[in-house]
């Protein structure tokens, strides 16, 4: 049997050739890392709703005329996606103090900010994603100013979108990474939304109770990890027929 061909193997998905040139399958796998790796765990069923979630962000984003990479659901872990030339930065927004800023400048966790503030990271993982000014990423090539305004720009529409959704159903977006991708069509680049937009990469807190939905509490071990992702899919209702992440049966998709 013809076997695909593994394009690139990261800490919670794997790429896939696509079946067309310029796409690509995103497989969602159960493995969980945090600190740089340094805590490792396989939590069944995440890849399910981390697939069903980024799927419904960024047909979210696609449909309100935010362009992402994503193209369609195949089955319950892949994703049909374009191929992008990833800008090798973490775009990070932050709507509430909290994680490394909070420790950094000695805030409050939960603090809100004057505004949305976005910092960049280098993609790095032996360097362990240091925080970089825009001279550096500028200075080095990995993205021009004119595409540091472009992605300020996308990543305040994304944050936009996520708070909203968010704010729908009770909960508070206090901070999120997206990755950005290069595509061309004929001679014109464009920089649009890549990777994933899941609780894998965002900060969400219970706006009545503050109760954390979100990676941390993996991170700083809160309680159950399928459990608080599966709340937000429900809040969402993301989740197929019978609210559970792994049916009993498979079910078709179209
Ligand atoms: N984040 C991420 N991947 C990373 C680093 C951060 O998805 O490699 C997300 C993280 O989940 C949070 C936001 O970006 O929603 C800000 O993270 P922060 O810089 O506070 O780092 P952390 O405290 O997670 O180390």
């Amino acid at each position: 049997m013809a076997r695909r061909k593994l394009v690139y193997e990261g800490k919670a998905k794997i790429l896939y050739e696509g079946p067309e040139p310029g796409t690509l399958v995103q497989y969602f796998k159960d493995d969980a890392t945090a600190f740089n790796a340094e805590k490792k765990a396989t939590i069944e069923g995440k890849g399910v709703l981390n697939n069903r979630l980024s799927e419904f962000f960024m047909t979210g984003l696609n449909n309100i005329g935010v362009p992402t990479h994503f193209l369609k659901r195949i089955n319950m872990r892949e994703q049909l996606i374009r191929a992008v030339e990833i800008v090798p930065l973490e775009v990070i927004v932050r709507n509430f103090a909290a994680g490394s800023m909070a420790k950094r400048l000695g805030l409050e966790e939960g603090m809100q900010l004057p505004r949305p503030i976005i910092e960049f990271s280098y993609k790095d993982d032996a360097l362990g994603d240091p925080l970089v000014p825009e001279e550096y990423i500028i200075a080095f090539g990995w993205a021009t100013q004119q595409d540091l305004d472009d992605i300020v720009a996308l990543a305040l529409r994304v944050n936009d979108y996520m708070a909203g959704v968010m704010y729908g159903v009770g909960i508070k977006l206090v901070d999120f990474k997206i990755e950005v991708g290069r595509v061309w069509d004929n001679e014109f680049m464009r920089l649009i939304v890549a990777d994933e937009i899941s609780p894998d990469s965002c900060r969400l807190w219970d706006i009545q109770t503050g109760q954390k939905l979100d990676k941390d509490v993996f991170r700083r071990d809160l309680g159950n990890l399928t459990d608080a992702y599966t709340e937000v899919a429900r809040r969402l209702k993301v989740l197929p027929g019978n609210g559970h992440a792994t049916p009993d049966k498979p079910t078709l998709i179209n």
